[in-house]
């Protein structure tokens, strides 16, 4: 009998701190062994001038999910999870939407109906709260972050979703009591609203416009209250998809000060900017999303803060509409940008986006590609007891990434099911080409490995905010505020 399932020798292993080269031992699934001359193995990678890194966590991605108005995403959990298991991701985290009068346990079993038969990669949820009712509050988020669902988002904006100042309180209260992490969509619904009526009744409905109406100012100014009320109960946030530089400073002005506060941006806000939206007809309906495409000096503002550490989660947020009535054009052929479904795909773009202008082409280091590729989402969002590195006793997910491929972006040799990506005809330098999942190649030789439903539902662990001190507000400090104890 062999010593392990499965070797691969030769490889430049990496860490969100070391690169080095190394074997790796897998056996039932897990890391078993680092080293160099490690024993038998009944099957060998060779992976000399490759590096092998931790497969990758999407930590924000729309799949199987419909959206506040009704409309469901072109990917489900098979096609999405495939996707980004070619895309050199071991994990997924979508989200598990709560639309208002459903309740939360209802909510997570429709997910777990729809993950469970099809992911082909293991994933976890969180979800999204829209309705926070006494019962949720009470019984049934305290009962899902028990669950192992220790993160949940919240919107600002959009009118069937959008929560308003006081129930941010509430929710804050309930997270900070069970260790649980709030995920913010920050954006000033009214300003939104204030501009989009003036930009459509002026004339101005096409596509382009859309970037207009969601001023910089909008997201600013609800990071700024975000963080403000999250600390005053002082409890983790974690600010979403942040689009300009202005946003990312009120964030990274509340890290330096010790709040409980993270940051996260998204490939499209990197490599895309607005002036791509001005074109005939609807084609600018492909790239709205919200917050929306910046302009060209935003896209450099948000590359240095990746590099500067404010931002520690980059994810895709791929929320895929396809460019016919089942998505972008559900309210007709030519309706004005307020009527046309927003997000953009990506889910299988995410890293080679990264690895290939990120780390290859000198933009930062391949340790910081691994921390933002898995390292960080493992650890922000509860998964570092099993997840995010290879480390000895860990899953052994694994992306082995070739920097000689070299690949032209082509939508139709994408695995979701979309029919445009916005990185059409981008060269990419580098390639996850193979995948392995608690140590079973799921992605090889350019085909998927592995049937339906092999991915498995992953419970995580409340957050650890070690080394963000935060602060108790002093109306909230019974030392100094006449003895009151509203027993937060
Ligand atoms: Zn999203």
């Amino acid at each position: 009998m062999s010593d392990f399932d499965l070797k691969i020798v030769n490889g430049t292993v990496a860490s969100a701190s070391e690169t080095y080269t190394a074997d790796i031992g897998i056996k039932d699934g897990l890391i078993a062994a680092i080293g160099r001359r490690l024993g038998s193995a009944d099957d060998v990678i060779d992976a000399a001038g490759q590096y092998v890194l931790p497969g990758g966590i999407e930590a924000h991605c729309h799949i199987e999910q419909e959206s506040s108005s009704g409309l469901m995403t072109a990917d489900d959990y098979y096609s999405g999870s495939v996707s980004a298991a070619f895309g050199g991701n071991t994990c997924i985290v979508p989200f598990a939407a709560q639309h208002r009068g459903q309740s939360l346990a209802k909510v997570l079993e429709t997910y777990h109906g729809r993950a469970g038969p099809k992911s082909v990669i293991d994933y976890s949820f969180h979800l999204i709260i829209s309705d926070p009712t006494d019962d949720v509050l009470h019984n049934e988020l305290p009962q899902a972050i028990e669950d192992g669902i220790t993160s949940f988002k919240i919107y600002m904006t959009y009118d069937r979703l959008i929560v308003d100042d006081g129930q941010m309180l509430d929710i804050f209260t309930v997270a900070k009591k069970h260790g649980a992490l709030t995920m913010i969509h920050a954006e000033n619904n009214a300003m939104i609203k204030w501009m989009s009526d003036k930009l459509v009744t002026s004339g101005h409905g096409e596509p382009k416009y859309h970037a207009l109406s969601h001023p910089r100012a909008a997201e600013s100014e609800a990071i700024n209250r975000a963080i403000a009320l999250a600390g005053f109960i002082d409890t983790p946030i974690l600010i979403v998809h942040v689009s300009s530089a202005a946003g990312a400073r009120i964030i990274a002005e509340a890290r330096y000060e010790g709040r409980k506060v993270f940051g996260e941006t998204c490939p499209q806000y990197m490599f895309l900017n607005m002036e791509q939206m001005d074109l005939p007809g609807m084609q600018g309906a492909q790239l709205c999303c919200s917050p929306p495409l910046r302009d060209r000096a935003s896209q450099e503002e948000i590359w240095r803060c990746l590099q500067n550490g404010t931002f520690q989660v980059y994810s895709s947020d791929h929320a895929p509409y396809r460019f016919d009535s089942s998505g972008k054009l559900s309210a007709g052929p030519t309706p004005e940008f307020p009527k046309i479904a927003n997000g953009l795909p990506g889910i299988e773009m995410r890293l080679p986006l990264l690895f290939s202008e990120g780390f290859m082409k000198g933009r930062i280091s391949l340790n910081h590609f691994v921390s933002l590729a898995a390292t960080n989402v493992s650890r922000i969002y509860g998964m570092d007891h099993c997840k995010g590195s290879i480390t000895e006793g860990k899953d052994a997910d694994i992306a082995i990434w070739d920097p000689e491929v070299t690949r032209v972006v082509k939508a139709t040799d994408l695995h979701d099911n979309m029919e445009y990506t916005p990185y059409e005809g981008m060269e990419i330098i580098g390639w996850p080409i193979t995948v392995l999942q608690r140590g079973k190649a799921i992605v090889a030789n350019n085909e998927l490995q592995v049937e339906r439903g092999v991915g498995q539902f992953v419970p995580r662990r409340k957050i650890d905010c070690t080394g963000m001190p935060g602060r108790l507000a002093p109306e909230l400090d019974p030392a100094v505020n006449f003895g009151v104890d509203l027993g937060l």
